[in-house]
């Protein structure tokens, strides 16, 4: 099968690595338990800009560990499937710089010429798109998963994988 995978709270924990940010530039102790389930924009609404900018550093994109159980499961999955990388970064443009040295230093079984940066995933043929936001399933002809995250832990979706064991259960069954 053609499998696309999303990056952010899918590979990479975009998540943490705000909380991090967040931390430094306000001199605060923030974890991922004092917040719950929100990003930090939306408990400092007042921050996000200074957060939008920070976020855009260059080099920011490649502090982000990757998820758990992700570079090995993407690695059995490489043997039988054909992986493509499909992430928006448009928001963050020099994220793309980033995002492609990241990829090579964990995840070097994809190749660069198997990934894409574009918001429009639903534009894609792909068999399994793998995200944590249900819009990009919109329109999509495939199979979406849905890769649980925080910020997408009330929304109601039929497939919905919590972690990365549970995505190579999926597509064993979708075989
Ligand atoms: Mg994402």
């Amino acid at each position: 099968m053609k499998i696309g995978i999303d990056m952010d709270e899918v590979l990479a924990d975009f998540f943490l690595c705000d909380i991090q940010l967040h931390n430094q530039l306000f001199d605060e102790q923030l974890t991922k338990e004092t917040l719950g389930n929100q990003y930090v924009d939306h408990k400092y609404p007042e921050k996000s800009k200074a957060m939008r900018m920070a976020r855009n550093f260059p080099g920011h994109f490649l502090r982000f560990p990757p998820l758990p159980h992700s570079q090995e499961v993407v690695e059995r999955l490489s043997e039988r499937h054909e992986l493509f990388i499909v992430s928006s970064a448009i928001m963050f443009p020099n994220s793309m710089v980033d995002k492609l040295s990241w990829l090579e230093k964990y995840f070097p079984v994809i190749s660069k010429d198997r990934v894409v940066f574009t918001a429009s995933k639903y534009l894609l043929d792909l068999d399994v798109l793998i995200d944590d936001h249900v819009r990009n399933f919109d329109g999509f002809k495939g199979v979406g998963i849905l890769f649980s995250s925080p910020h997408n832990a009330e929304i109601n979706y039929e497939m919905r994988c919590a972690d990365w064991l549970e995505v190579e259960r999926e597509i064993l069954r979708l075989e």
